[in-house]
């Protein structure tokens, strides 16, 4: 065995800010990969706990910087307490905080579920709206959160890109881009049309379990045929 001092350095994985990129993919490759992963799950869930469109709107704004385990812990209460947007706004920041103290960026986010939830009620009946220009103007939701709200909800084929996605996009070659915009511009264009709506799943499942921030797991990755990462992690760590 090597001592520490012979010991090959470990290769940088790259950062969230800046991961490794590879080589762009084929399109042929890049549909292979996909469907590598669509093979494995055909069957793709959030893992968000939610009930309706409403409580998928509120837990994604709560999953900012936070996993979702963090977020399925606090979310049963809260909306038992709050199902619906007037009860929400009835609640208020002040009353939602109690709920979500154990997440990250607790009192932005109970100031900005609050006020969605109003706007919900005083400008679409209560309802929330299946239009991504609707979705973004309200408080707290961004392209990625309408991203997986008109994904999840409303069964429209988007593609967020969080964190994972935009690690991966790059690391693999799927679709290398310097800003999250620009990897899901690529991945639109490069998925299948009839895989894209189950792509955003399977690609940030994947992303977060196996092809991880800090080290890939190659060894069980089911797309690694079609990968393009040139430093892959063949074996577990001995
Ligand atoms: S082979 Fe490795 S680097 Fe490539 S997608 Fe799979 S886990 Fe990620």
């Amino acid at each position: 065995m090597p001592s520490a001092k012979t010991r090959p350095p470990r290769p940088d994985h790259g950062s969230a800010r800046t991961p490794r990129r590879a080589r762009l993919m084929p399109p042929a490759q890049a549909e292979a990969f996909i469907r590598a992963l669509a093979t494995a799950n055909p069957a793709p869930q959030t893992e968000l706990i939610y009930h309706d469109p409403f409580t998928l709107l509120v837990a994604v704004v709560l999953s900012a910087q936070t996993t979702d385990a963090a977020v399925n812990r606090c979310t049963p209460a809260l909306f038992a307490a709050a199902p619906t947007p007037a009860a929400m706004a009835a609640l208020g920041a002040e009353g939602i905080g109690p709920y979500i103290r154990s997440i990250g960026l607790w009192q932005a986010k109970a100031r900005n579920v609050a006020a969605l939830s109003r706007e919900l009620v005083e400008k679409h009946g209560g309802a929330v709206p299946a239009d991504r220009e609707a979705l973004e103007a309200l408080p707290g939701v961004g392209r990625k959160t309408a991203n997986v709200v008109l994904n999840v909800a409303f069964g429209q084929s988007t593609m967020a890109v969080d964190t994972h996605i935009f690690r991966l996009g790059n690391r693999c070659g799927l679709a290398p881009g310097k800003t999250p915009r620009e990897v899901e511009e690529r991945l639109v264009k490069r998925c299948p049309p009839e895989l894209l709506r189950d792509a955003h799943h399977w690609l940030i499942l994947h992303g977060r379990y196996v092809c991880k921030a800090r080290a890939p797991e190659c060894w069980r990755c089911v797309a690694r045929a079609f990968c393009n990462y040139r430093d892959k992690v063949l074996a577990p760590p001995a």
